[in-house]
């Protein structure tokens, strides 16, 4: 399949970028810019083949649209993706080159830390870009994002809970957590501060021990994670978790996690639903980390980016509120809301003001 195929008509941009003497060959996606440029992270992998490396970048990139719609921000969608392996091939040359090419776009992408880059690695790239967050504190980045992320999760699993129980209070509550790395053990630590009970499950087992050790959580086998009875199974390790085996097993009340695309496909919302089992839709749920990094586009402040993330209550509540009044699945009304703002504010911003007078943002 060709790339403008894989693009589906629903992509603004695809570019390729080649720079042979650093070894830099990064592909970068805009999915949209309805609502203002395209922010997402870098990620630097050793793709198996060009194509997969396109197909992940569109993936990716069109998660970031929806993310940023629903988490109220003014920002599109985009993702960058640089092919080869990062402990073998990353240099100063080639994180600058990449920096070049994201400064080629004009600010219709922005760029960030993902999967293989870190912080230290975009203060690198910023010294050939303007359009780069998620720096490193010494240079006025908000630090780990995974902190926020997780007190988005938090406050999304505070939303399950009143929509459920008619309480936000999670005392008392059991919450399975798969997956207990960055985002899940600091996770862990706000849901023990607040009375929940923990169990864990992780293929690493350090960060099991750490988990038991910190929070005293019960522990289970990672295979069978989902399959434990409880009132929450927070997904905060691995994509496609809920897919056809996985779905008959659920011994939950909701899911809700931070790990991206928990949908092994769409449709799996449908049968989740049908099985009275709530679910908190991935990207409106773990958009903490994209509320960090944006804020810093402002000059971080701590306290601003954490006032935005607690919004993450009333954006789930709004989502659980739509599927309930349509009596359709939670991730086909995230879905609507995105579109019914990128569609409402990009008309907005057809109305005409005074040249070279730009709009507040
Ligand atoms: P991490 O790598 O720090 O932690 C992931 C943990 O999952 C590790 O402890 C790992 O051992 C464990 N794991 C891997 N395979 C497993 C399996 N089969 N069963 C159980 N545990 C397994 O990553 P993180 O930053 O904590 O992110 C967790 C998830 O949240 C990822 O899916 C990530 O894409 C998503 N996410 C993270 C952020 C962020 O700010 N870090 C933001 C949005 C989404």
């Amino acid at each position: 399949m060709g790339a403008f195929d894989l693009m589906g008509g629903e992509f603004e941009q695809v570019v390729y970028n080649h720079d042979p003497a650093s070894g830099l060959k990064a592909i970068i996606a805009i999915h949209s810019t309805a609502l203002g440029p395209a922010l997402g992270g870098t990620r630097f992998y050793p793709y198996a083949s060009e194509d997969d490396a396109l197909r992940d970048v569109l993936r990716l990139a069109r998660g970031m649209t929806y993310k940023a719609a629903t988490a109220g921000l003014d920002l599109g969608g985009g993702k960058a993706v640089i092919i080869g392996d990062p402990k073998r091939i990353k240099s100063e040359a080639l994180l600058r080159a990449h920096g070049r090419f994201v400064e080629s776009l004009g600010g219709r992408y922005i760029t960030a830390e993902d999967v293989g880059t870190f912080s230290a690695d975009m203060d690198v790239v910023a010294r050939e870009t303007r359009f780069v967050t998620g720096r490193s504190m010494l240079n006025g980045g908000g630090g780990d994002p995974s902190i926020n992320t997780a007190y988005g999760v938090f406050k999304g699993m505070q939303a399950v809970a009143e929509e459920l129980w008619r309480d936000h209070d999670l005392a008392g509550r059991h919450v399975v957590v798969q997956g207990v790395g960055k985002v899940g053990h600091e996770l862990c630590r706000l849901l023990h501060d607040t009375g929940a009970r923990l169990t864990v499950a992780d293929v690493d087992l350090d960060n099991v021990a750490r988990a038991v050790n910190d929070f005293g959580a019960d522990t289970a086998d990672p295979p069978k994670a989902h399959a434990v009875t409880c009132d929450i199974f927070a997904p905060c390790a691995l994509g496609a978790v809920i897919d056809d085996d996985t779905l008959p097993e659920l011994s939950c009340a909701a899911v809700a996690g931070s790990a991206n695309n928990v949908l092994a496909r769409p449709e799996h919302g449908r049968i989740l639903r049908e099985l009275g089992v709530l679910y908190a839709p991935d990207y409106v749920i773990n958009a903490g980390g994209l509320m960090n990094v944006h804020d810093e586009l402002r000059g971080y402040n701590a306290e601003r980016a954490r006032g935005c993330v607690e919004r993450i209550f009333d954006n789930l509540r709004l989502v659980f509120q739509h599927a309930r009044e349509q009596g359709i699945p939670t991730n086909q009304a995230a879905d609507r809301i995105a579109e019914e703002r990128m569609l409402a504010v990009s008309r907005v911003q057809l109305l005409r003001v005074l040249p070279n007078v730009s709009p507040p943002r």
